[in-house]
């Protein structure tokens, strides 16, 4: 699918964040203040349901609750940080000019976005200290080895994908708000919609596969209720294994899928009231950063601190990079 003249390249990384405005049926951009402005502006975000919140209350009360109202940190893995950068560096390499989209000039871009990245969160620039140049070199290797995995699946020389990074948000007829980031966002010249995300995470998978289409869904009903069109397709492309997975959902399992958003984030509403959110073990708690402190596994949660106000779930860099 080759999609119409790309928009501004998303900065959403930097000062400024992108959001969509319903204006006659289509999505416009339209920038946030940065500085003071942004600082208001952030004050007032409304409570929003997020995909990869959604995704932890589903799998697991508790997980969402360490995440989205404890807000306990969590140390990125160097597989996370390897992935935020390669998303990083496609969001860069599409901003560039269609013939300079080459595996070379991705490659080259590597250094500066992890320059970027590591100056805003130097606690990730951390994970390498004490470390032999030949370890760091071994890691950016392995992003080096995803960037070509992505060049096998795709040539993008020959995409002009509308907007990456996208920040999209809508609030349904019931009230509930959602919000998140698309990777990319593909439209062509008929109007279909196609919704690209990049996976680089180093779960096993068949674990993430569904953990992933359900992050689709909720972009395909966010961009379905904007647009009034339904994407055509859902792409994930994974880079660890060079292959990717199409899926093409129709209306009426869009507006299933919206109840179930609405009935996770009344769920949610009802546990933060009360602070009831229980554990539910499985095959995830192998990644969860909070095993010491959840009672499945021996651990005593800290005291409930309520319900945070104004928007619990906030999604980080490293969720949209998963
Ligand atoms: S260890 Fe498992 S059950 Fe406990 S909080 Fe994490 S995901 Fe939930």
């Amino acid at each position: 699918m080759t999609a119409p003249a790309r928009r501004a390249p998303s900065v959403a990384r930097q000062e400024l964040s992108v959001v969509c405005l319903r204006v006659q049926g289509m999505a416009e951009i339209a920038t946030e203040p940065s500085g003071p402005e942004a600082a208001t502006a952030t004050a007032v975000r409304r409570p929003a349901l997020s995909p990869s919140r959604a995704s932890d209350f589903k799998q697991c009360p508790l997980l969402y609750r360490f995440r989205a109202v404890d807000r306990l940190p969590e140390l990125p893995t160097k597989a996370q940080l390897r992935g935020t950068l390669v998303h990083s560096v496609l969001e860069r390499l599409f901003a560039l000019p269609q013939p300079d989209r080459l595996p070379e000039r991705a490659k080259e871009l590597l250094a500066p976005a992890w320059e970027e990245l590591s100056g805003e969160r130097p606690e990730w620039a951390e994970l390498f200290a004490g470390q032999e140049p030949g370890q760091v070199a071994d890691w950016l290797g392995g992003a080096e080895k995803l960037l070509d995995s992505y060049f096998a699946l795709e040539d993008p020389r020959r995409l002009q994908p509308e907007a990456c990074e996208l920040h999209v948000e809508i609030e349904l007829d019931s009230g509930v708000r959602l919000r998140g980031y698309v990777d990319r966002l593909d439209v062509a010249p008929t109007g279909e919609i196609r919704v690209v995300d990049y996976k680089t995470g180093a779960a096993p998978r068949e674990i993430g596969e569904a953990k992933a289409m359900f992050q689709m869904k909720f972009y395909a009903v966010v961009l379905w209720r904007l647009r009034g069109v339904v994407p055509r397709q859902l792409k994930l492309m994974y880079l660890t294994d060079g292959q990717s997975l199409a899926y093409t959902p129709d209306e009426a399992e869009l507006r299933r899928f919206e109840r179930t958003l609405e009935a996770i984030w009344q769920a949610i509403l009802r546990a933060g009231k009360t602070g009831d959110f229980r554990p539910n073990p499985g095959r995830l708690c192998d990644w969860c950063a909070h095993q010491s402190l959840c009672p499945s596994f021996g651990g005593t949660p800290p005291e409930y601190p309520g319900w945070p106000e104004p928007d619990p779930g906030v999604e980080t860099l490293l969720d949209r990079a998963d």
